[in-house]
């Protein structure tokens, strides 16, 4: 039986999920599946944005306070950052 499955999913700081609560959940979730002993590595998406002032992009220093570290232009598109995706799934027999 496989037991070397590995899923790697995409999560963007303003996904709203938390890290282990997802990982909590995906454990209980595997249970009486094919995917029990599987492993699940979370990547942290950081935040990026498009400073419309600066016409480029930038990396916010916090994210409560979503602005271009530069010019302080409040963020008007999130380019990355809100993802909850699966980026890889590896499976060895
Ligand atoms: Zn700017």
């Amino acid at each position: 039986m496989c037991r070397s499955w590995w899923v790697d999913p995409g999560r963007g700081v303003l996904s709203g999920v938390d890290r282990d609560g997802l990982a909590f959940s995906y454990e209980i979730a595997c249970e009486g599946t094919f995917l029990v002993g599987s492993r699940l590595v979370i990547e942290t998406v950081p935040l990026l944005i498009y400073c419309d002032t600066c016409k480029t992009e930038r990396a916010p220093a916090f994210i409560q306070q979503i602005d271009c570290p530069d010019c302080h232009t409040p963020a008007q598109k999130i380019i990355r950052g809100r993802e909850l995706e699966v980026a890889a799934l590896e499976v060895a027999a």
